[in-house]
Formats: structure tokens, sequence, C-alpha cells
């Protein structure tokens, strides 16, 4: 589902009031019904409260659900979009939405410009969109599956993704710097380089290699795994390289700088699957990340390192003799309680919410998850059937669903 911001423009302040009366009243009504709406957006009753509720419905930024026990609205994503977005824009944080760059399986990613005119990056996370193929197992999210649920799980992963940045950059990591959080959404600085994944050739593979796993240490020392390292999650940027600096001038570009010059710098991104260095499976996460760099750089680039490890023994030793600061406890103490963790972690397991999707083996081209929804509504809900996966059982489910979304056509 793409943000599409075209409308916002002309949205009235009653319109987001009454918006926010929906999303208020989705927390805990499946179905909203419009008395309700009315009450919560604060504004008197009468012919402005429907006018707004049709507007909405129109643009798809609230949805009429006819098939229950009571005609009633639901916030869709895109209204969530809005409700962010908006906040973001009084708090000055947005002043204008650019491209799109980026659909991944639970995110999207946005250029946006603060009123200086720089660029910023808009994160919306997604975690309502999950795959039928991945639901099929997990039937209980699509019978209990709820606008509440996906509306808090998307929240929660911002929270969580936010939470980790800041104190991952406070603490000299490289990472975007965050700037602000609101419901599903966060923004951060946008850095200008490209994920790892699209650089063909690295003058030299063992320097960046090292520089990696010594990033994986690091984080470990500090107390935290990332859990999804891999060549999309890290963006390569490039610098005159300290040591030559004086050989340039400020404002060389950098097509003018010979290639022994330039120092490639990764830039760590991705934090809503991070765990801590006494998780459960921590040993499991840090292999994982260590072999996904390995595995990658013996492919693409036909370096090996001799150097066997790191392993998470050593990673514990390092924590164990000198250890950071305890991140993990940081960001639990910061508002991203033990609980909210678990709650997070269990249902993006159980929806297969996995990263970038390495998690098949395949990280070649094909492992972009084909992006079938096309409007707003299989957006906020199961994403489209696929008959031929589907059971029986899962088919009464779907019908169920199906005969819901009818109601917002
Ligand atoms: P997902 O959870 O969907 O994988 P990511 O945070 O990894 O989302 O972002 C997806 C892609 O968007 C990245 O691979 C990268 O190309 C781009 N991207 C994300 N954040 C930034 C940023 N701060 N600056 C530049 N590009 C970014
Ligand atoms: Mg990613």
């Amino acid at each position: 589902m793409k943000l599409d911001p075209k409308a916002i423009r002309y949205l009235t302040s009653e319109d987001f009031k009454v918006l926010a009366g929906v999303e208020a009243g989705s927390r805990n009504h499946e179905v909203v019904p419009t008395p309700l709406i009315s009450q919560l957006s604060g504004l008197r009753g009468g012919s402005g409260v429907h006018r707004s509720i049709s507007n909405l419905a129109k643009i798809n930024l609230i949805a009429k659900v006819k098939n229950s026990k009571y005609d009633g609205y639901r916030l869709t994503y895109g209204g969530l979009d809005y409700l962010a977005l908006n906040a973001h824009q009084k708090q000055k944080v947005v002043y204008s939405v650019g491209n799109q760059i980026g659909v991944g399986k639970e995110s999207d990613i946005v250029v946006v410009a603060h009123s200086s005119g720089s660029q910023r990056i808009l994160k919306i996370h997604r975690l309502g969109r999950i795959s039928f193929r991945t639901v099929k197992t997990n039937r209980d999210y699509l019978r209990h599956r709820s606008t509440g649920s996906w509306m808090y799980m998307s929240r929660l992963a911002a929270m969580k993704e936010f939470a980790f940045m800041k104190a991952l950059r406070e603490n000299g990591f490289s990472v975007p710097e965050p700037i602000a959080q609101n419901r599903h959404t966060i923004v951060m600085s946008l850095i200008d380089a490209f994920p790892l994944r699209q650089i063909s050739k690295v003058p030299n593979p063992e320097g960046l290699y090292s520089e990696l796993m010594e990033m994986i240490l690091e984080l470990a020392r500090f107390g935290l795994i990332h859990g999804d390292f891999n060549e999309f999650n890290l963006l390569i940027k490039e610098e005159v390289d300290a040591d030559a600096r004086e050989k340039y001038t400020p404002d060389t570009k950098l097509d003018d700088v010979a290639d022994e010059d330039i120092r490639l710098v990764p830039v760590l991104i991705d934090f809503p699957q991070m765990v801590s260095i006494d998780h459960m499976n921590a040993e499991m996460y840090f292999d994982r990340d260590v072999n996904c760099v390995k595995r990658y750089f013996q492919r693409k680039f036909h370096f090996v390192s001799e150097v066997p490890g790191p392993t998470f023994a050593q990673a514990r030793k390092n924590f164990m003799k000198n250890p950071g600061k305890r991140l993990d406890i940081e960001v639990e103490a910061s508002g991203f309680s033990r609980k909210m963790a678990r709650e997070l972690e269990k249902y993006m397991q159980d929806v297969g919410a996995d990263g970038d999707g390495r998690e098949d083996g395949e990280d070649e081209e094909g492992s972009e998850e084909e992006e079938e929804e096309s409007g707003e509504e299989s957006g906020s809900e199961t994403g489209e059937p696929n008959e031929a996966e589907s059971s029986k059982e899962a088919d009464k489910d779907v019908e169920e669903s199906s005969q819901q979304l009818e109601g917002l056509k």
C-alpha cells in the first residue's frame, strides 16, 4: 500500500477531528458506530460530522462496514497514515512528502522534506500487511485480526525502532539520526548512500568485512544483536579518507577522488527485530547475522576471511569483560517495555515478519514479496487470498472477511 498524500491538503481540521475520533474508537471497537465517532471527535453532532465522515470514506481514510450488527466505520491504513503525517506536519518535522523509495514487506519508505528543504526519511510500519501464505499457518491472526491489532503492532514496531535508533546513535553507532516518531511511523535522517546489496565492487572487501564484523561485536558489547544484519540493511556511504583529505578541497566531488582515497562507511538501519544478548535465542541470531555477511561477501565479492568467527562465545566474553552501556536495558527504561517487546516479537514470529525475507535462503532478486494488494481494503486486512494455498477453513475465514470487505468498496 502506497502512501498517497494528495488529499491531505484538502482536509479540514474538522475532518481530522473526525478521523481521530474513528482512530480512538478503533482501539476497542472493531466497527466504530457513527454516534460514537461524533462523540469522540469532540464536535457537536449534526451535518458537519456526517459531511466529514463521507469525505473521509470517499478517499478511503475510513471504511464503511455494513456487515455487522450495526453500521459503522473502521480506520484504514491510509487514515492512520494521514493522522501520523498530520502530526509530523504540525510538529514541523515534515513539511512536504516526496517519492516513495521503498516498499518492503513490513514497511514503506518515503522521502519527505523539512521546511528548510533538507530531505528526510519517513518509515511507515505496516505490520498488518501479511501475506496470505504466512497467515495460513497462523490462522488465529486471520480470525482474530482486528483494526486494533495491526495499528497497535505497527506502532510497537515504530516505537521499538525509534528507541533503538536513538540509543545506538547516542552511543556512537553508525545509524541514521532518529528525528521523530508518531503512531506507526518514524522520521529519520536520509542517508545518501546505496544498500550494500546494490554495490557491485568494493575496492577492499577485507576492510569492509572486518568493519562489519566489528560492528556486530560492538553491538553485542552493548548488549544487542541486530537480528537482520544483511546487505539490504547496511547502507554504504562513500567518504574521502581522513588521511587523504588534505589532497582535496572541501568541495571536491566524490567522482574526482581517487579510488584509493575513498573510504566506505557502513550505516546500519532497520531495527524492529533487534534482541538483547540475553535473549533465549541470542546465539542463533548472532550466528545468523555473522553468517549472512560471510555468505554475502563470499558470493558477491569472492572474499573468504581467514579469520574464523566471530562466535557468540567471543562476543559474550567481550561483553562480560568490557561491557558498553546496556542498551537493551536502556531501551526498556525509555518506554519500550519488556512486555511490549514480547508482544511484538510474538506477533512478528507468528506472521512470519522476518526482516528482508532472507529466511527462505533467497536473498536473490526474487526475494522481494510481490505486492499483491491493490487498494486500501486488502492493505489493512489480510492481503489477497491465494487460492492454491488456501485450506477449507481458511476459505471460510476469507469468505467472512471478504463479506466485510464488500462493505468497504
Ligand atoms: P524494511 O523493514 O522494510 O526492510 P528498511 O528500514 O530496511 O525497511 O528500509 C528499506 C529500504 O529503504 C532500505 O534498504 C534502504 O534502501 C531504504 N532506506 C531506509 N532508511 C533509509 C535512510 N535513513 N536513508 C536512506 N535510505 C533508507
Ligand atoms: Mg530492511
